[in-house]
């Protein structure tokens, strides 16, 4: 090897984010296209509101009552909105600003954030970025706040990964955020949003406000998402604590995703959901084993002692066996990697980890952060041939 080689080598070798160098200039490679940068969110999704209280905490507003000027929004004024059957009346304190079938609430000030109440039913408020639509839908009223999508973002990471975690971490939960609100942009199509504010999209519980950090994330990341290596978005999973060991799609839903095979998580095991227990009786565990059509006379016999080195798809006793996710469903376990043990007539299922267990484990990631790895060394460890690309905003 001559003098230049060795120097570059030693150079390589010196080099801690050697991966995440080569990887951020990669980045800049790839894109995606998305038309645009805000975001329609159905707020109160599947909640049936009908009549909300409205004020402002920053900015100013121009209220409008289909389509034309019917007042203006300010700090310290409350309006009261409700479905009245003809159309949606609007009112603040002093008197009825009319009738009308939508109101819009457009923000004229640098930031613009409102605090919306439901209070029928009585429902715990949201304050969030940007205007809001409101329009009949049957007896409830359609609530849908049309903001900066970075601004969703940070909301929706405070939501589900929470305030006291590391910047990195947020970079990279973002990253996931950000992803899934993009490759299921039109899910709610035909309804008039992108996506809704509960789990069955994304966790939404208002403006990132706990931690700035979060939003840092959010701008810092701004326009990132994962791909897989033939250039689609990747379905960006991720649970609290997996264990030890992440599980691989078809485990989980039975298909195979090539960028969710299973990882060895040397990083979450001292967090706070690494380990579970459950306890059971004997004859309550064998009454539930013959439920699920096991053999009662091979169970009596049984001792249940199992303990799995790695995630398994079934629990199997004799011929007879049932998935684990199922096992998890009906006894509400934590996760379906366990081991048990038999004590007194006691069954003792000895459980690790928290949640379904695929991609990004959070906990584990949390712990990255702190050990100094950044969001591309985490994306990277727990998502198999990705890449972090940059999207187009196509206005
Ligand atoms: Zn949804
Ligand atoms: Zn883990």
């Amino acid at each position: 090897m001559n003098r230049v080689n060795h120097m570059i080598m030693m150079h390589i070798k010196s080099a801690k984010h050697l991966k995440s160098i080569i990887l951020t200039v990669f980045m800049l490679a790839c894109f995606y296209t998305l038309r645009a940068d805000n975001i329609k969110l159905g707020l109160y999704f599947g909640k049936k509101v009908s009549a909300v209280v409205l004020s402002v905490t920053e900015g100013e507003y121009i209220i409008y009552g289909d389509y034309r000027q019917v007042g203006i929004a300010r700090k310290g004024l409350i309006f009261h909105i409700e479905n009245a059957g003809h159309g949606l009346t609007i009112q603040d304190t002093l008197r009825i600003l009319g009738t009308f079938s939508r109101i819009e609430f457009k923000g004229i000030s640098h930031e613009n954030v409102f605090r919306i109440r439901p209070v029928s039913p009585s429902l715990p408020p949201k304050e969030s970025d940007d205007n809001l639509l409101l329009s009949q839908e049957g007896h409830s009223l359609r609530i849908i706040n049309i903001l900066d999508l970075e601004k969703y973002i940070a909301g929706t990471v405070e939501t589900e990964g929470g305030p006291n975690a590391h910047p990195e971490f947020y970079k990279a939960q973002c990253i996931l955020a950000r992803t899934f609100a993009v490759k299921n942009f039109y899910r709610h199509g035909t309804e008039g949003y992108n996506l809704c504010d509960t789990e069955h999209c994304q966790a939404y519980k208002g403006k990132s406000r706990m931690n700035p950090e979060i939003q840092a994330a959010a701008r810092a990341t701004k326009g990132l998402v994962l791909m897989d290596r033939y250039n689609h978005l990747v379905n960006p999973l991720y649970h609290s604590n997996c264990g030890g060991m992440t599980s691989d799609a078809a485990r989980v839903w039975g298909k195979p995703l090539p960028y969710l095979q299973p990882v060895t998580d040397p990083f979450c095991r001292n967090s706070r959901n690494a380990t579970w227990k459950a306890i059971l009786s004997r004859s309550e565990w064998i009454n539930y084993l013959v439920s699920k059509g096991f053999n009662k006379r091979l169970l009596q016999q049984s001792d249940f002692t199992c303990n799995p080195a790695v995630r398994e798809k079934y629990y199997r006793i004799g011929e007879r066996q049932v998935e684990l996710t199922e096992i998890r469903k009906d006894l509400g376990l934590k996760s379906t990697f366990f081991s048990i043990t038999t004590e007194e007539g006691q069954v003792v299922l000895h459980g690790r980890g928290y949640g379904h267990g695929v991609g990004m484990c959070q906990e584990g990631a949390m712990e990255m952060a702190k050990k100094g790895y950044v969001y591309v060394d985490i994306l990277h460890f727990y998502f198999t041939n990705v890449r972090i690309c940059q999207m187009h905003e196509n206005k």
